[in-house]
């Protein structure tokens, strides 16, 4: 059985990414489109077979309610904007992915948690990595014990911002719709990569900022983030998000009795292996998966088998209140306890 999915934000991710991997969806398929451009919301349904009854604007979105086909709606609009379509699809009585970062303030995601509630209705936030078979691959053996115990993490993500050159990249640069630099758009995969591999929720939070300040990209949103997590075992995660390194997505975590590395830990399409052990290293090849298909799939099945999905909005809240940490403990030049 297929659940009838509409995206809402027909921007870069969701047209090159998402849309295209319906195709590999055994329980999604896309049934509806919610733009602010009819034109190219026009084209984009014919190109799919989406009924034109079925594309909405931003104003005539509510009566989505009205349209049996959509079970799910799929947020991918610019950051400070999912909170607000969030909690409209969950009053129209529809299921929410929504992308990550889940929102721009803690008060927000409670919002959209509360509202999704309400509604009883399923929110999940689309952290693809947890649906990543390297990344699940890493986890299981963490989880085995064949690193023994867990040390350090380190992860870095980053790459150029080009708000001159890419459309994607306008509001990435601008405050209000972002909420923050590169911390809140690539360095979320940092902190959330230290969590699952982990398994454990950080305790304190220290962090340092720069960013130059005659470059024009960054008078409203931060560059350049390092920061570090404790955790309660006592692992450290040391991390760094940027926009103006040259392009890395990466982790390493170091144990006890092996490293294992991940390099690109989140890319898209492309992901590698190398654990090193005290008699050599070895680079294990899994079958690389479509994680944006089984990332939804999973939030069908999800709803089929009214079950919580593995990475719910109480996961992204504590994300977004981690990043808040982050930024607070660079403010006050202070660690911060969370
Ligand atoms: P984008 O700018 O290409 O897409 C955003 C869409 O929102 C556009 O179609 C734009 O027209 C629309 N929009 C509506 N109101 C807008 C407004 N007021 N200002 C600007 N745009 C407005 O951006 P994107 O790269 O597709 O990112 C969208 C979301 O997806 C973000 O939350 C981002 O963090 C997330 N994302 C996730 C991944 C991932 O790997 N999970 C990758 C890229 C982006």
């Amino acid at each position: 059985k297929k659940l009838g999915w509409a995206v809402v934000g027909l921007g870069k991710f969701a047209t090159e990414q998402i849309m295209p991997n319906f195709k590999d969806c055994k329980h999604s398929k896309l049934v509806a489109l919610v733009s602010g451009t009819p034109d190219k919301a026009k084209k984009l349904a014919k190109e799919y077979g989406i009924d034109e009854k079925s594309v909405y604007d931003y104003q005539n979105f509510d009566s989505i309610k009205d349209n049996p086909a959509v079970d799910i709606v799929y947020i991918i609009l610019p950051n400070s904007m999912h909170a607000e379509y969030t909690i409209r699809a969950a009053q129209a009585g529809k299921h929410v992915l929504c992308e990550k970062p889940m929102a721009t303030s803690e008060e927000d995601c409670k919002k959209m948690i509360d509202a999704c509630n309400k509604a009883g209705k399923k929110l999940m936030i689309a952290y693809r990595a947890q649906y990543e078979p390297y990344n699940l691959d890493a986890i299981a053996r963490i989880k085995k014990g064949e690193l023994g115990k867990i040390k350090f993490i380190t992860a870095d993500h980053g790459r150029h911002v080009k708000p001159t050159e890419d459309k994607a990249d306008v509001w990435r640069v601008q405050k209000k719709l972002a909420g923050g630099g590169s911390l809140m758009d690539i360095g979320i995969y940092s902190l959330n990569a230290a969590r699952y591999l982990t398994g454990e929720e950080p305790v304190e939070v220290t962090a340092q900022i720069y960013s130059d300040p005659n470059d024009p990209r960054f008078k409203e949103v931060e560059d350049n983030v390092a920061f570090t997590l404790r955790f309660p075992s006592g692992a450290l995660a040391c991390c760094t998000s940027s926009y103006s390194y040259q392009s890395v997505k990466r982790g390493r975590i170091f144990g006890e009795k092996a490293w294992l590395d991940l390099d690109p830990i989140s890319d898209y399409y492309e992901h590698n292996m190398k654990i090193g052990k005290e008699d050599g290293e070895m680079e294990p090849k899994i079958q690389e998966g479509n994680q944006f298909a089984a990332e939804m799939d999973h939030m069908s099945e999800s709803v089929m088998q009214n079950k919580t999905p593995r990475t719910p909005g109480e996961e992204g809240l504590r994300d977004v209140r981690y990043m808040m940490a982050i930024y607070e403990a660079a403010k006050k030049g202070k660690s911060v306890k969370v």
